[in-house]
């Protein structure tokens, strides 16, 4: 954790700020604030500090754009498996965020008015995100009824997760974890990864037989796929 980020002292800093450059993370701490005090808030906001550095070296490097907009403002749209859903930004006077479906097109989220810039902007990513992995654990478990049944491919556990690397994956065990970033590619995306993971319950490799399997459930399964190959990067910088 002590290499990603460096802390400066500032006689004019009151209190503890992160600022988030291209090439660092700096905590900038006020004179005397103990060290430790200065670790541990950035324990707390190891999250946070990891995501913003993505952002920043994503564009740094001229990396894909990815699917989000740059900045969450009233209106922008989002991909929502085959359509666009629209990001309606709205105040309430409580302090909780809340999130509304308006229709399957249009979602609403409604912060409390104290909240701005950059915590506003990870407010309403959180919300999103909690969002996507509700509507991802709907629909995964429609595919995983769709399919399951067909050669009794049944996961012990479904698990809808936050993965930095990887679409889906199937434990010895049959647990069967899904990237809820899937829910922002086509449709056919996500069912094509769920079977793949169904797949692995019987065969825990990549061989002919494997893909035979995948096959059989869906028989144009290699469209999803290339569509994974073009995109996965750009899917993958998230929200
Ligand atoms: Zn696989």
């Amino acid at each position: 954790m002590s290499s990603e980020y460096l802390i400066r002292r500032s006689a004019r800093a009151k209190r503890l700020r992160i600022v988030v450059k291209a090439d660092r993370v700096e905590l900038v701490a006020p004179m005397r604030m103990p060290e430790s005090l200065i670790h541990q808030f950035a324990l707390a906001q190891q999250d946070w500090i990891r995501q913003a550095r993505q952002r920043v070296q994503a564009k740094s490097q001229n990396a894909v754009q990815g699917f989000a907009p740059e900045e969450y403002v009233d209106g922008v749209t989002l991909p929502f498996q085959n359509q666009e859903l629209v990001i309606r930004l709205g105040v309430h006077p409580r302090k909780r965020l809340r999130i509304e479906g308006i229709n399957r097109t249009t979602l609403l989220i409604n912060l409390p008015e104290t909240l701005h810039g950059a915590p506003r902007q990870q407010a309403i990513r959180g919300a999103l995100e909690k969002w996507f992995k509700q509507q991802a654990q709907f629909q995964v478990s429609e595919i995983v009824d769709q399919h399951a049944p067909r050669f009794g491919l049944q996961p012990r556990s479904i698990r809808i997760k936050t993965q930095r690397s990887r679409w889906g994956s199937c434990g010895p065990h049959n647990d069967i974890n899904l990237n809820w970033l899937l829910m922002l590619a086509p449709a056919a995306t996500l069912e094509y990864v769920v079977v793949h993971e169904l797949c692995h319950i019987r065969h825990k490799n990549h061989s002919p037989a494997f893909w035979q399997l995948v096959a059989q459930h869906l028989p144009d399964y290699q469209q999803a796929r290339q569509w994974l190959k073009h995109n996965g990067q750009r899917l993958m910088q998230g929200l």
